[in-house]
């Protein structure tokens, strides 16, 4: 720590930039996340969708065209909108919080007072370290504090927050909170099981690994409730 300190401000100005550098790239490859919360820029909803489109569209050919391709190529010509339009309506529409889906409660009229886990919901994201996907099983439950909401409601959540470029500690903790918040009670756990295709197709090249997150609130941090969830998620299919 203290070694890190003594580099970071050595009196030479552009060695301190090449060492910051050095540790924001080896942030990005060992997937380390800064905050619970998407860093946004204060202007990121300025523009309007369509314009977004328009703005990313030049630069996406840009990048095309400096790796050499030839744009007037029938099959490549499209590309750039086509990237653009995926980028703000699909594959990103999350960062947007007008986008967050409606989570309508219901009175938990059965007073059912166990835990409710829905698991195996599919997710697909996109590492915003190298901007390739990393996908996924999400387990989610919780223990209702009276308000109950639709089985429905808990896939659109993890997908809201998966359309994002998104790190998969802060995804799983935001699936967690926003889960809190909307049920009114601490009482939620969340475990994501994924695969990221930055480390199976490129970089370390390990197609066998995945990786495990969670998050577990109130009496989830139980050592039974927590057991009994996982043992729930255990049982294959
Ligand atoms: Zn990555």
């Amino acid at each position: 720590m203290k070694q890190k300190e003594t580099l970071l401000t050595t009196p030479l100005k552009d060695q301190k930039i090449e060492l910051s550098h050095l540790i924001i790239e080896e942030m990005g490859d060992e997937h380390k996340t800064s905050s619970v919360d998407t860093p946004l820029r204060s202007d990121a909803f300025d523009k309007t969708d369509d314009d977004k489109i328009a703005a990313i569209e030049p630069h996406f050919r840009a990048i095309m065209e400096t790796l050499g391709m030839d744009l007037n190529d029938d099959s490549l010509r499209g590309t750039p909108l086509r990237v653009a339009k995926m980028y703000v309506k699909e594959l990103f529409q999350g960062l947007n919080p007008a986008n967050m889906p409606s989570m309508t409660l219901f009175e938990n009229k059965f007073q059912y007072n166990e835990m409710l886990v829905e698991k195996n919901i599919n997710f697909y994201t996109n590492c915003e370290h190298h901007f390739v996907p990393f996908f996924g099983k999400a387990h989610v439950a919780y223990i209702s504090s009276g308000k109950v909401i639709g089985l429905s409601k808990l896939n659109r959540l993890v997908e809201y927050f998966s359309k994002r470029p998104q790190v998969q500690e802060r995804l799983t903790m935001q699936i967690g909170k926003a889960l809190q918040t909307v049920l009114q009670t601490q009482d939620v756990a969340v475990m994501m099981d994924a695969k990221h295709l930055c480390v199976s197709s490129r970089g370390v090249k390990d197609d066998s690994s995945n990786t495990i997150t969670s998050f577990f609130g109130g009496k989830f941090q139980e050592e039974n409730t927590k057991l009994e969830f996982l043992k729930y998620i255990e049982l294959n299919d």
